[in-house]
């Protein structure tokens, strides 16, 4: 849809074009047509940026934001309406500095409140306090080259400060202070979204900018041609700045022009001084007298303006090191807490779940078999004659021994099986997804089997085995503590019975 609008504004705006240069605006038909182009472009702008805020009305950031740029386009087609009933009256065109040129001009001042307003939304990510500061530097060059060339030449001829000086002003110090800080901006916000938003708007206020600034040279200086040649510029602003309204995507969620981080920033850093070197080349044009003092000044303001920008981009880098370093010291931190959490569910020694994420992994396995109609098997193991490795070889071998049964245990076992070191030379296993209790019993067996291939110290075999007492869920307890209990009541049972064996708890009752 957008390249559609896209394709609606740069048809309508040669078309416009192309009658300011083949029919012109002299004849009644000519203005009037030409006056219908511009108040056919703003109602095009006006519906973008209405379907833009109806899609955005829950945001009331967006949506005030798009109200002020509908008021702005407005101001130029009531403005044209102005001059086409000025124009069918007195068949001329509107003098400057009368009520419509007013009309014209709250256009710009509602867009630097536009402007105003967003920037105060994105404070956060700007930097209000630098991006000020650069936006005071651009306004003192424009007023100043704007005071130097259009002021002081007026006051010489009218010797009194009238408010049609301060009308004359608007035009190159609203538009300056508006792209200035839409330059600023852009390349502020670029990175995080709307880029091509931005950079729409950017080339609206260009549009603005070389139209006002013509407009003044034109009527300043009486050039021969017809200001309504600038009309379609004017258009052009209304209609893009629409168009980056309808683009506008709240969400952010795409960058879609790309421009390296770095370029973007070294451009943000020398808007300002840019502004400050225009300044400072015109000065030096102006000056008649070249002694050592103006030389002087010629070569020390450029280093100095350099060595600014070698200690901003100091500046720069060292807040860059930061941030790495910030996210350096977050990331060991996260590990350290995951550390933590490993340490405070898990078995030092194994890795294992502890008896803690024990019980909630056997909670959630309840849960899960009665909702699937299915029986869920627990052992208990207990290493035989595991005192006498420790007694034989110490203690380190005994450990090792327990990571080693640890290892065999998770390469053995099936998938749907948790496995748990309980303290000691215990264990617990859960098995789920059990249909029958013969899958219990060929598992405990298994089990049991998987002590009988002997470990080893070095080379030398440790001769332990393994008595396993099995339950099941629901048939023998329906409570976790009731099936761990009548589970360690089997592994006795199986020591009981001369220990390497597996024992179901079910048989024993039944035995008993
Ligand atoms: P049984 O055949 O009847 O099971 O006797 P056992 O020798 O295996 O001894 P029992 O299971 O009663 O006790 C286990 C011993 O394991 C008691 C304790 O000294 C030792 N032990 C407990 N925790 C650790 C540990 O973390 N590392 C080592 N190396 N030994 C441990
Ligand atoms: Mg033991």
């Amino acid at each position: 849809m957008y390249q559609n609008w896209l394709g609606v504004v740069v048809f309508w705006l040669l078309l416009h074009i192309g009658w300011v240069a083949y029919v012109g605006t002299d004849t009644v038909i000519g203005q009037v047509v030409n006056s219908l182009f511009t108040i056919g472009g703003v109602s095009v702008s006006l519906y973008l940026i209405w379907q833009a805020r109806r899609r955005q009305m829950r945001r009331p950031f967006t949506s005030r934001l798009f109200l002020l740029l509908l008021f702005a386009n407005t101001m130029l087609g009531l403005g044209e309406c102005g001059q086409l009933v000025y124009f069918l009256q007195e068949r001329t065109r509107t003098e400057p500095f009368d009520w419509i040129d007013l009309i014209f001009s709250l256009q710009i001042v509602i867009y630097i409140v536009a402007f105003g307003y967003f920037l105060q939304n994105r404070r956060r990510e700007v930097n209000l306090r630098v991006f000020l500061f650069d936006e005071f530097i651009i306004l003192v060059v424009a007023g100043s080259l704007s005071w130097h060339y259009l002021v002081t030449p007026y006051f010489e001829a009218n010797a009194m400060l009238t408010f049609e000086t301060i009308l004359w002003l608007r035009y190159p110090l609203g538009d300056l202070l508006l792209l200035g800080g839409m330059i600023v901006l852009f390349f502020g916000l670029m990175k995080r979204g709307n880029g091509s938003s931005l950079l729409l708007i950017l080339i609206a206020f260009h549009f603005q900018l070389l139209a006002d600034l013509l407009y003044v040279v034109l009527e300043r200086f009486d050039y021969p041609f017809p200001s309504s040649w600038l009309d379609p510029l004017w258009l052009a602003t209304v209609m893009i700045v629409g168009l980056a309204a309808y683009r506008f995507d709240a969400e952010e969620s795409f960058v879609n022009i790309d421009i390296t981080r770095r370029w973007i920033d070294v451009l943000r850093l020398i808007t300002p001084y840019l502004f400050l070197l225009i300044l400072f080349v015109t000065m030096a044009r102006q000056t008649i007298s070249w002694n050592g003092l103006t030389i002087g000044l010629m070569i020390a303001i450029p280093l100095l303006i350099s060595r600014q920008i070698r200690i901003v981009v100091d500046n720069q880098r060292l807040r860059e090191n930061l941030e790495a370093k910030v996210e350096e010291r977050t990331e060991a931190l996260a590990s350290a807490m995951e550390e933590m959490r490993q340490m405070a569910y898990h078995d030092a020694l194994t890795g294992l779940p502890n008896r803690y994420l024990f019980a909630r992994l056997f909670q959630d396995a309840l849960y899960r078999a009665e909702a699937n109609d299915r029986q869920v098997g627990l052992f208990f193991i207990d290493i035989d004659h595991f005192k006498q490795v420790n007694d034989t070889y110490g203690h380190h071998v005994g450990d090792q021994l327990i990571i080693d049964v640890t290892i065999r245990l998770q390469k053995k076992l099936p998938p749907h099986t948790v496995i748990s070191r309980q303290g000691g030379d215990e264990f617990v296993v859960l098995l789920f997804d059990v249909e029958q209790e013969s899958e219990v019993v060929q598992c405990g067996e298994h089990l049991v089997s998987l002590f009988r291939k002997p470990f080893h110290h070095g080379i030398i075999p440790l001769p332990v085995t393994a008595s396993i007492g099995g339950t099941i869920y629901p048939a023998h307890a329906a409570s976790r503590a009731d099936l761990i209990e009548f589970a360690d009541l089997a592994m006795y049972e199986a020591k009981r019975r001369g220990k390497n064996q597996f024992y179901l708890y079910e048989s024993m009752v039944t035995n008993i």
